[in-house]
């Protein structure tokens, strides 16, 4: 790579209005940004020169001032149920290499892509391979919207010519919240009638619990939210989501009712990662039940994905299912996730991508620090 070369600012994962101040610096009206829009991600044109219906001298300008720098794949790989999943090469911080990882799951009549906001993570959950590994950075809006668009270019799309992703998750890698500065432009071009123009509730933010970041979301950004729960009371939760110190159940529930709100949503989906002996007890599911019910709230049960040096196992289909309906009896609307991805390490809880760098992060203020600073 060339000096010139280095200096170029990447377009992708700037919004619309960030767009439109770039081209502005190059003397261009707004209608460019929007034209920009429409070929990076409606078409997923990478090279300006190919940009036709702009002004020659300004594709020129273009080629020179800018440039569309996508994440580079290091290895794809397809499960046997269809599930894609890809590996990405990240430069670390201190300067190791890193890698995060892109999940891609085909399903009757959609598909969805499963991205990841940092490398590593710094909130530790007990039961979580990402949260083992550690912290090492947040990804910046180019590194977050890329893997839509590098998955988007990958897939192609369906007979009809239609896109093959119809929604995006933020349940990779890392918590989004985190990396709020970062993931919100991100979701913005997700949502962006010119960028994927997906429907609000087709992409969703799932979260551990940072409840300062969810009043903040609830202003800033329109998006399907998720929790991360898994227990019942605090007690547990302090165990499994060490977050939940800081922000106990009755404050996170405080803010994801008036998330709802605020941002006329229909429900929020709780996640409840189904641990054998530890968080599966019908009492709990009673237990679980009464926090819930009355509210707009959904439950998710996610059987556990096991990975190398945990101690928790899966808790039984039998017992999930016991634990369901629990849940329907009390009032409150449950389902259980199926499992995809498994035999390529892609489900839910098992990304690891590479976090070789990784600066360890236990408890303590520090990660309190660090789990605030976006
Ligand atoms: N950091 C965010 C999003 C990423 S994790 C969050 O925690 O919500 C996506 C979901 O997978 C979360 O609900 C998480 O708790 C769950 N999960 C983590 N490890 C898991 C595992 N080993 N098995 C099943 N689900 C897991
Ligand atoms: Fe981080 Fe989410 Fe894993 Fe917890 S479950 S360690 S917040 S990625």
């Amino acid at each position: 790579m060339n000096a010139a070369a280095r200096v170029r600012s990447n377009l992708l994962g700037l919004n619309r209005s960030e767009l439109e101040s770039y081209v502005a610096t190059l003397g261009a009206k707004p209608f460019r940004a929007r034209q920009l829009l429409k070929w990076i991600y409606r078409r997923g044109e990478p090279d300006f020169t190919r940009m036709t219906d702009l002004a020659r001298d300004f594709r020129a300008t273009l080629a020179t001032a800018a440039e569309i720098r996508v994440p580079e794949i290091v290895t794809a790989r397809t499960s046997v149920d269809g599930t894609r999943k890809w590996l990405l090469r990240m430069p670390g911080a201190r300067g190791a290499q890193q890698a995060i990882e892109t999940i891609f799951i085909p399903e009757p009549g959609r598909g969805t892509l499963c991205i990841s906001s940092q490398i590593g993570c710094a909130l530790d959950c007990s039961f979580c391979a990402t949260g083992q590994q550690g912290f090492n950075r947040n990804l910046s809006p180019a590194e977050i919207i890329g893997q839509v668009w590098l998955a988007n270019r990958e897939l192609g799309r369906d007979p009809d010519g239609e896109r093959v992703i119809t929604n995006v998750v933020l349940m990779g890698m890392g918590e989004p919240l985190a990396n709020y500065r970062n993931v919100l432009p991100a979701m913005q071009l997700m949502l962006d009638d010119l960028g994927y123009d997906l429907s609000r509730r087709r992409v969703t933010l799932s979260t551990s619990g940072l409840v300062p970041q969810i009043y903040r979301l609830a202003q800033d950004c329109n998006v399907a939210l998720a929790v991360s729960l898994h227990a019942p009371n605090d007690r547990l939760r302090d165990e499994l989501v060490p977050i939940n110190r800081k922000h106990p159940i009755r404050e996170l529930l405080e803010a994801c009712w008036h998330y709802l709100e605020r941002q006329n949503g229909r429900s929020v989906t709780f996640e409840y990662t189904m641990l054998d002996g530890v968080n599966d007890r019908p009492e709990q599911a009673r237990e679980l039940a009464v926090l819930l019910s009355g509210h707009d709230a959904k439950v998710n049960l996610i059987p556990f994905n096991t990975f190398p040096g945990t101690k928790y196992r899966r808790s039984p289909a039998a017992a999930i299912q016991r634990f369901r309906d629990r849940l329907v009896q009390g009032g409150v609307m449950a389902t259980v996730r199926r499992t995809r991805g498994d035999d390529i390490d892609a489900a839910c809880g098992q990304l690891r991508g590479q976090v070789l760098d990784r600066t360890q992060v236990r408890l303590g203020s520090k990660l309190v620090r660090l789990a605030v600073q976006a």
